[in-house]
């Protein structure tokens, strides 16, 4: 059974119920097919999650979950951004679910020199919302407390401008194929992440450059030629187990 997003005003003031209205009550009454009783789950988009009993009675659109308890989070213990140049259609969507499920906060689609994909100009928004709701799909079915924003895609120099200086806990990585560069050694945990991997064809040298500039450090995922999407996945695995909550509570 998925969760179901609550709407800001859908919790009550003593967090001990709430209501769902709209797509969500749909999803939970008539496709998931609820019954009154039954066990649900609910979070708020900001990492806040519930488990209550759906309640009998109330509007046909609505549905009223009550004998709420508060939940643990599930978001991993640090900010983590994917900026990936865009691969084509399924592959890019596949991404976008497969990082929602390890626990991306936020997409950045690049447009960078050897990237094929050139989206159709006038579409931005309604390819932006098809996109945050395959993220918001994906939130829902892994149990995330928070649905990851999507930026629409833009040049890797746009992108760069926007980060700025990195913040004191922030770590940058750029994936590159065939690096021999050692692995990043930092102290200390870092607190926001940035994975950048590029298109099929590769980063130009000019490009690598530019990411190096911006303090992106490189980051090999082994000798092997990975796919964009694998490399992006592949990245995100390394940066949770060796930072993030990719571990059994225990190990060390
Ligand atoms: N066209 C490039 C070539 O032939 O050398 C390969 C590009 S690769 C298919 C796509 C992207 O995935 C790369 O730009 C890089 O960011 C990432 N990638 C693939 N394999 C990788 C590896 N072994 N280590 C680090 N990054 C990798």
């Amino acid at each position: 059974m998925p969760q179901f997003l609550l709407d800001p005003g859908g919790l009550a003031p003593d967090a001990r119920s709430a209501v769902l209205t709209g797509a969500e009550a749909h999803h939970l009454l008539r496709v998931v097919r609820t019954r009154p009783g039954d066990r649900v789950k609910l979070f708020d988009g900001r990492g806040r999650r519930w488990q209550g009993r759906l309640a009998a009675g109330g509007a046909p659109d609505a549905a009223r979950v009550e004998a709420l308890e508060p939940l643990p989070s599930h978001e991993p213990s640090l900010e983590l951004r994917l900026a990936q140049s865009l691969p084509k259609g399924d592959r890019w969507t596949w991404l976008l679910e497969k990082g929602t499920e390890l626990g991306v906060s936020h997409f950045a689609p690049l447009r960078s020199r050897y990237t094929v994909v050139t989206p159709a100009a006038g579409k931005a928004q309604d390819r932006r919302a098809r996109w945050t709701a395959i993220a918001l799909a994906a939130a829902k079915q892994c149990e995330r407390g928070v649905v990851p924003d999507v930026a629409e895609a833009q040049d890797l120099d746009a992108f760069l401008s926007g980060l700025g200086a990195p913040a004191a806990a922030e770590v940058r990585l750029v994936c590159l194929e065939r690096s021999t560069a050692p692995p990043p050694a930092l102290a200390g945990r870092p607190a926001h992440v940035t994975v950048a991997v590029g298109p099929e064809g590769g980063w130009s040298p000019e490009e690598v450059e530019a990411l190096q500039r911006a303090a992106f450090l490189p980051l090999s995922l082994g000798p092997r030629l990975l796919r964009a999407e694998t490399a992006g996945v592949a990245a995100l695995v390394w940066v949770l187990a060796r930072w993030g909550d990719l571990v059994a509570p225990g190990d060390p």
